[in-house]
């Protein structure tokens, strides 16, 4: 069968769904691999590396004859347009609030599955797109906010005085937000972090880490490893532990999500307000809303009082070579699941749990039970 991996259409997109390794696993579980031309060019993949790996480089035009198509982003309509009915396509979907682009997907008769669902147990644990690219995000957060600050981070004891080192603040510690702890603390920043599950504080001490919660909330895990949303009382703790806890710091990185809902407004205008000129704030849930009151998607935001609010999208793909890579062996190792490895073809089986809840659509309809009802 054919397999076909494009280049991205939207701009802001530099990764790419195949590396070299996976085009040589992809061909020995007997798929004929194509690659459109350029399409791994901005991470730093050529097509003479995917031609060794075994690839054929091709036009978009291939997408026409493919079984299956490997991308980063949900297929536009233009795209779609080009693929052949019952093709299975693979990405990150981004589903939430585009209801109408997944019945598009629908009716185009393709098979659509949304990575960012794959089941967080350990069997899929190597096809965690969003543990792959959170955790360079939080790597990269950390590099984007040193390279704004123009302070050291580490102490510097040297003969012309002592530069102290640099406090750095990291809300939310997830996937993310612990690679930002471990990050700022190889760059010997003094941090401290706070997360509303309680199961994080263990993970930030052993990373050398200070946690930092309130008396007043003792866990708000929710379902499958989440954190849930706080009660208007808890949120009111939460602010008044943080409001002191910010002004004293240099730089503060952000990644608070919750799964299904806009992210967690957790820094007022009135904390950036309080913090010291040259501070730097890094709001890693910009594109899911924002956790700091005054940044913007895709700038970087410098206040009146001279704090730089920096809110880069698509933060993996700042780090594109390496997220790519890790990328395509995630979706790698979900369809390597989904083959017979005999007859050397697809052959999915509809009641495992890792296909249950990750195909969005299928034979013209919309699939997924979160979907299904909106879509149609
Ligand atoms: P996420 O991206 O949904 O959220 C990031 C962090 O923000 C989380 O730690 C969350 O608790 C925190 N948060 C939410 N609201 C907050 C608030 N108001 N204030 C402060 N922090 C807030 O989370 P994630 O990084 O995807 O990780 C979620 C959980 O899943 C973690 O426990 C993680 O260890 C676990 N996990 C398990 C697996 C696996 O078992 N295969 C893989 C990846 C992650």
């Amino acid at each position: 069968q054919r397999l076909f991996v494009p280049k991205e259409l939207d701009a802001s997109e530099p990764r790419v769904a195949a590396s070299p390794d996976t085009v040589k696993r992809l061909s020995s579980l007997g798929f004929e691999v194509y690659i459109e031309k350029g399409a791994g060019t901005l991470s730093r993949i050529l097509d003479s590396d995917f031609e060794k790996a075994g690839a054929t480089i091709a036009s978009a035009r291939e997408a026409a004859k493919a079984d299956i198509v490997l991308k980063l982003r949900r297929p536009t309509s233009s795209e779609l347009s080009t693929y052949k009915k019952g093709a299975v396509v693979i990405a990150t979907m981004d589903p939430y609030g585009n209801e109408a682009e997944v019945a598009a997907m629908a009716k185009a008769g393709v098979t659509g599955f949304a990575m960012e669902f794959m089941p967080r147990i350990t069997r899929a644990q190597s096809m965690d797109v969003l543990s792959s690219q959170a955790n360079l995000a939080g790597y990269r957060a950390v590099i984007d906010a040193a390279a704004e600050y123009d302070r050291a981070l580490p102490m510097m004891m040297t003969a012309a005085g002592t530069v102290p080192a640099a406090k750095v603040f990291v809300m939310g510690a997830g996937v993310a937000g612990l690679q930002a702890i471990a990050t700022a603390r190889r760059l010997g920043a003094v941090v401290t972090a706070t997360d509303v599950r309680a199961a994080a504080g263990e993970q930030v001490q052993s990373l050398g880490a200070k946690f930092i919660m309130t008396e007043a909330l003792k866990d708000a895990s929710g379902e499958g490893g989440y954190a849930r949303e706080l009660t208007d009382d808890e949120k009111k703790a939460q602010a008044e532990l943080v409001a002191d806890h910010i002004a004293k710091q240099d730089i503060v990185i952000t990644t608070a999500l919750i799964p299904g809902r806009p992210a967690p407004r957790l820094v007022t205008k009135e904390m950036v307000a309080s913090m010291k000129a040259g501070s730097v704030i890094v709001d890693l849930a910009v594109e899911r809303g924002g956790n700091v009151e005054g940044a913007v998607a895709g700038q970087v935001v410098t206040t009146a009082n001279d704090v730089k609010i920096i809110g880069h999208v698509n933060v993996p793909g700042r780090v594109a070579a390496s997220a790519s890579l890790l990328y395509a062996k995630n979706l790698f190792a979900f369809l390597e699941t989904m083959v017979d490895k005999e007859k050397k073809e697809l052959a999915i089986d509809m009641e495992d749990e890792l296909v249950k809840a990750t195909m969005l659509t299928h034979d013209g309809s919309v699939v997924h039970p979160n979907f299904k009802d909106a879509a149609t």
